[in-house]
């Protein structure tokens, strides 16, 4: 039986056997929740929403994950790969802009192969919705099935990524990781409509009492993938309601005006396009109910 080397964890797992790795899942595929999502960027969101399918576990595991009751506990159901197929070409039949496909890292090799067979009959676009903290050679099994990469730049400091995500090596990873989607899906593309046919969106998350480690953040993605070719999501939705008492002090508060407006101002001097959240974001009513 192999050991699961699939993400950067690498905890090698004997999944088919039942093993639980490091992200909570074994064998089963698990789907939490698969509906048209209107909260990502507009230009994903549109009128009809996105097709968005929340998958059970994570493999990177934030302290302050606002999914933390689908993440930590893969909850939801467990499917065969053709469900998956048949559940992702009925969500397609109800109009949404895209497939949205969320968390999906633990299960990549399973979803390349649903994709692989139903990818043919798929009109709208087909997003990997991540971390960024993953393998390249994982991400290569994605070639050709993935339209838009949507990944997480959560952080250049080791020390914080060590503490938050128990993943000192996040930064080198997602560069990698962020450089592999890159050469598969090129520069952003719009269709006629205004929504987004190809390309990718970076998201970063600015996190309250880490201004210095956005501004890095910014700075590292400037010097990592051309401004002109990607769009950048900078997201104020932070809410400290799923952060643990023992969390660092830091992230048990709002984010400030100050210290997003110092990270919008900045993203604009570095030459982003894209897009920023108003101070209303940071709310537990725009996370998925995943009851
Ligand atoms: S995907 Fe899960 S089981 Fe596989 S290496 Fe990563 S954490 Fe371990």
């Amino acid at each position: 039986m192999p050991r699961c080397t699939l993400c950067p964890r690498k905890c090698g797992a004997v999944r088919e056997n039942g093993e639980i790795g490091a992200c909570h899942t074994g064998r089963e595929i698990v789907v939490a929740l698969a509906a048209p999502h209107h909260f990502e960027e507009p230009p994903i969101s549109g009128q009809k929403g996105s097709g968005a399918v929340f998958f059970g576990g994570c493999s990177l595991g934030c302290i302050f994950c606002q999914n933390q009751e689908i993440s930590r506990e893969a909850k939801g159901r467990a499917m065969t790969e053709d469900e998956l197929g048949n559940l992702l070409l009925s969500l397609a039949e109800q109009g949404v802009h895209n497939l949205n496909l969320v968390t999906g890292t633990h299960y990549t090799d399973r979803i390349a192969r649903v994709l692989k067979k139903i990818k043919p009959h798929l009109s709208i676009p087909v997003i990997w919705n991540s971390s960024g903290y993953e393998n390249p050679d994982t991400l290569r099994l994605l070639e050709g099935l993935i339209d838009i990469y949507l990944p997480d730049y959560k952080y250049v400091s080791r020390d914080l990524s060590a503490a938050l995500s128990g993943a000192p090596d996040y930064r080198e990873t997602a560069d990698q990781a962020l450089l592999e989607m890159y050469r598969q899906v090129g520069p952003v593309r719009l269709g006629e409509d205004g929504m987004l046919k190809r390309g990718m969106v970076v998201r970063h998350l600015a996190l309250p009492g880490c201004r210095r480690d956005t501004e890095a953040v910014l700075h590292a993605l400037r010097d990592l993938l051309p401004t002109s070719d990607i769009l950048l999501s900078l997201m104020r939705q932070y809410t400290p309601d799923f952060a643990p008492p023992t969390a660092p002090k830091h992230l048990l508060r709002r984010l400030t005006s100050f210290e997003y407006d110092a990270a919008t101002a900045l993203a604009a001097e570095l030459g982003f396009r894209g897009f920023t959240q108003g101070k209303d974001a940071a709310s537990r009513s725009f996370t998925p109910d995943f009851s």
